[in-house]
């Protein structure tokens, strides 16, 4: 499986995506990561990146593209990956495209975080505030002057992005102001829609004790309602899944997948309408 996590800083990539890591077992790219080692390692890259990432800009296209097209090539990449963080840039997708193309790898999804972005600056100040109670260093550009600057820079160069993987049908947008485990649950189950990983089958419910209020699914239920796409493709994939029956047969993917194609499209066109609205 191969996807890609956007969304502004703040809106969760890095948690989700350490989550997908432990499920599918497949690896993270974040190039905020790799950059902020580059720094720190006071390499070439890290020499070129040090500046611009203080300030909350984007180091330039070549230097990017040239880290991720390296990692790729590592065994490691071979079972798939979470990008995290990249593409940032038009320029940056079209050069993914290009370099997927040449290895002969498909991109499966885009996973959009849709977050508000009043909640962002709280959400990086209480991140902040946890890494100095655990004694580990602060990032440093997680100030509110750069984090405002990194938030222009997200809305001018890459929300365009949203646009970009709507319109090549790979964006699915998951409502990222849910907790983190409802959040987590939404990507697994539209992921399983458009058969990018297999739909595991619903744990079953735990007992309901006597006089108890059994809240998990519960949390289920409101999670995937204030979803933008995932109540209904989680539905369809359930239907395509019942329709062939218990074994998880080809047919069964081919079929979730195409549900999963049609409800992205659905919910890619809604969030754009919604865009031209505002
Ligand atoms: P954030 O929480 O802001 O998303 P990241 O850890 O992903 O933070 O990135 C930190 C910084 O690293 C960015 O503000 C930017 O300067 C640089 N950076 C990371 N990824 C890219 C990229 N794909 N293109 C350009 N710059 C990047």
């Amino acid at each position: 499986m191969r996807i890609i996590l956007l969304g502004p800083p703040g809106s969760g990539k890095g948690t989700q995506a350490q989550r997908l890591v432990q499920r599918y077992r497949i690896i993270q790219l974040s190039t905020g990561e790799m950059l902020r080692a580059a720094v720190a390692a006071g390499s070439p890259v890290g020499l070129r990146a040090k500046d611009i990432m203080a300030g909350g800009g984007l180091v330039p296209d070549d230097i990017v593209v040239g880290v991720i097209a390296d990692r790729i090539e590592q065994p490691d990449a071979r079972n798939g990956f979470i990008l995290d963080g990249f593409p940032r840039t038009v320029p940056q997708a079209e050069a993914l495209d290009d370099l997927l193309k040449h290895k002969h790898m498909k991109l499966d999804a885009v996973v959009e975080l849709r977050v508000n972005e009043s909640a962002l600056l709280q959400r990086v100040e209480t991140r902040v505030a946890e890494m100095r109670a655990r004694g580990e260093e602060v990032r440093v550009d997680d100030t509110p002057e750069v984090l405002t600057k990194r938030l222009a820079t997200y809305r001018s160069l890459t929300e365009p992005l949203i646009h970009y993987y709507s319109e090549r049908r790979k964006l699915l947008t998951v409502d990222g102001m849910m907790t983190i485990e409802q959040v987590t649950r939404e990507i697994g189950r539209i992921l399983a829609a458009i058969g990018a990983v297999d739909s595991t089958p619903a744990k079953k419910p735990a007992p309901v004790k006597r006089g108890g209020t059994g809240t998990a699914g519960k949390a289920v239920r409101r999670g995937s309602r204030s979803s933008a796409v995932g109540s209904r493709s989680a539905k369809k994939a359930a239907k395509a899944v019942r329709k062939v029956g218990k074994r998880p047969a080809k047919r069964s993917k081919k079929a979730a997948r195409k549900v999963g194609r049609k409800v992205a499209k659905k919910g890619a066109r809604r969030v754009t309408k919604r865009r031209a609205k505002a």
